[in-house]
């Protein structure tokens, strides 16, 4: 039987495993088909599908997206983007200037804060690859400001920290015709439908399959039974495509393996072969 996993993140964005470190820990996991979803580049598929090329592995191209929905923080997948579409990556150029910009805001916020931590440095963390917030949490634990990444976004980094700033992203309708536009499927990341009631979540599901949105991530790392409930019975009501993933950052996402999330996760193998047939692949 296959083993999936649809969700993953490489050190192209903010993950610690370099696409063939990912790919040789998920041959040793024994799973057979891997969507790597960095945030905001499609940069490390290249090497991605060169380092599993001899393994019984199977690459799914996929991208994560921040857009905002309704006020809030809200994440977009894209699988089968066809990487060479030169539209789709100028867009995506322009999302990672605006990362930058935010990287500064923070860095400016924590030295007000007598916290001192260089953009470079911070670049040094993060290599090639697209900076993120675990990228200053690393270096908040070097210096020794914080313990681990807990407290690094407790105290500084996450939305009720002392130096969060909040990133300005496109709307989720413009992200999906982006992912649309680009031969992709727009999947809504890890849906919480967090502080709404049932009524509420099916018209902000509704809304957001009117303007593109095929499918859900079901099946989530740290997903209760509860919450894949609610969104099987979205997905059901909707006719929308199921994905599912671990969300593996590596040692940048603490207690989370890939394959099986914080253990339990189980993503139905079928679920890629309905993703391709929409996909035309
Ligand atoms: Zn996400
Ligand atoms: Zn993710």
């Amino acid at each position: 039987m296959s083993r999936i996993d649809l969700h993953t993140h490489t050190n192209f964005s903010d993950g610690s495993f370099s696409p063939t470190a990912l790919v040789e820990l998920a041959h040793q996991q024994g799973l057979n088909i891997l969507a790597i979803t960095d945030h905001d580049t499609t940069d490390g598929l290249t090497e991605t599908i060169g380092a599993a090329q001899h393994l019984p592995l199977e690459i799914i191209p996929g991208i994560e997206l921040s857009t905002e929905f309704q006020g809030r923080e809200t994440h977009m997948l894209g699988y089968f983007i066809d990487l060479a579409d030169p539209q789709f990556q100028a867009r995506l150029e322009r999302l990672r200037a605006t990362r930058l910009d935010r990287l500064h805001h923070i860095l400016d916020r924590l030295h007000t804060l007598k916290v001192e931590i260089s953009l470079a440095e911070v670049e040094h963390v993060a290599g090639s690859g697209t900076i993120g917030r675990p990228h200053i949490a690393q270096m908040l634990i070097e210096k020794g400001y914080v313990k681990g990444m807990k407290e690094a976004f407790e105290r500084f980094l996450g939305v009720r920290g002392a130096a969060y700033v909040r990133r300005v992203v496109p709307e989720a309708a413009e992200i999906m015709s982006w992912i649309t536009d680009a031969g992709g499927i727009p999947i809504l990341a890890h849906p919480y439908w967090e502080g709404l009631s049932a009524d509420k979540t099916v018209v902000s599901c509704r809304t957001l399959v009117d303007q593109g949105l095929r499918g859900l991530e079901v099946f989530y790392g740290t997903f209760s039974a509860r919450q894949i409930s609610t969104n099987l019975n979205l997905a059901r009501q909707f006719d929308l495509l199921m994905t599912g993933g671990s969300d593996f950052h590596g040692t940048f996402k603490p207690g989370i393996s890939i394959g099986t999330g914080r253990g339990g996760l189980r993503v139905p193998p079928k679920l890629i072969d309905h993703l391709r047939q929409a996909a035309g692949r």
